[in-house]
């Protein structure tokens, strides 16, 4: 009709639309570049255990720093690859990186944490994860117990079989599996109750909430008692002050991530904290 050419009459000459447009090309061209370059590295974050304030496991993140750019957020370049095919190669790259990763550590004689790596629903449309993962593990001779993945909820509710065998492929190898963002999507009880992951990752739009409202915190205190009644491991994100952090062990949640607890590192920042782990487990041994 007229009225849609006209829509896409406006839209051809729209300068701000080209501006938006020529950059995401732009960015989508150096990404595919930047991989190849060693651009892209993981950072990590610890995840605490509540009661002890100990971590348990660190999120890897990934970071992209661009020559000129700088550092390119991820909320930025993981769509454009999710649209553009090459979320496959960075997927990869970042389960290869978090398990050379591990090995290093190991080599170096640091006692490990696992590395929670997250998944886009997207990779699962490029062949097999598990297969991918059992391949990085077994490259490197890591234990399947060593890796965990993040998935977000939205990947769940798609309902495709495929990834759902997909997901128990992956615990069946001894890879734990997080529901991230839990909170952001629509996966039902039965979902939840059906796929028997291991744990949620709630997310911090609701760890915001918690000392701001009392329903905030009712409402994650019903997140923590469905999860601990399904067998779930809790985990709060975004825990940016002590107060939330009271909270939390008030309502039984598990594990807690956040700025207040440990801020993304890079690997050799990361390095340390594992040796101070380390010593503070000899201190315990000699006593
Ligand atoms: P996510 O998996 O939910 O990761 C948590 C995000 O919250 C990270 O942002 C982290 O830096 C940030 N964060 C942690 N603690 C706090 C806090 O106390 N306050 C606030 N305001 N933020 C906090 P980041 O690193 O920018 O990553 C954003 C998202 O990008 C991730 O959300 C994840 O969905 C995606 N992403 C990051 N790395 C990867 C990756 O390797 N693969 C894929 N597929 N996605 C990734
Ligand atoms: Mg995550
Ligand atoms: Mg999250
Ligand atoms: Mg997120």
């Amino acid at each position: 009709s007229a009225k849609s050419e006209q829509k896409g009459h406006y839209r051809f000459f729209d300068a701000s639309q080209y501006v938006l447009l020529s950059a995401r090309a732009h960015l989508k061209h150096s990404l595919a570049k930047a991989i190849d370059a060693g651009q892209l590295s993981l950072h990590y974050q610890a995840r605490v255990d509540v009661g002890s304030g100990r971590p348990v496991s660190m999120e890897a993140l990934l970071r992209w720093q661009h020559p000129t750019l700088g550092m390119v957020p991820p909320g930025q370049f993981i769509p454009l690859a999710e649209a553009s095919g090459l979320i496959n190669r960075l997927g990869e790259l970042v389960m290869r990186q978090a398990c050379a990763q591990l090995a290093a550590w190991r080599d170096q004689g640091l006692p490990l944490l696992p590395v929670s790596i997250n998944v886009s629903p997207r990779q699962f449309s490029y062949g097999s994860v598990a297969t991918q993962l059992a391949r990085h593990l077994a490259h490197y001779d890591i234990d399947a117990d060593l890796l965990e993945v993040e998935i977000t909820e939205s990947a769940m509710v798609a309902d495709q079989v495929d990834v759902q065998a997909e997901l128990t492929a992956i615990r069946a190898l001894g890879v734990r599996v997080f529901v991230d963002d839990f909170g952001t999507g629509y996966s039902s009880l039965s979902q939840l109750q059906r796929l028997r992951l291991d744990g949620l990752k709630v997310d911090q739009a609701f760890t915001r909430e918690l000392d701001r409202s009392h329903e905030g915190r009712v409402f994650f205190q019903a997140i923590v008692s469905m999860a601990r009644a399904l067998g779930m491991t809790v985990v709060a994100e975004g825990v940016e002050t002590s107060a939330q952090l009271a909270l939390l062990r008030e309502l039984g949640c598990h594990q807690a991530q956040g700025y207040l607890l440990g801020r993304p590192v890079p690997a050799a920042a990361m390095a340390a904290t594992l040796g101070e782990l380390g010593q503070r487990t000899a201190l315990t041994l000699v006593r």
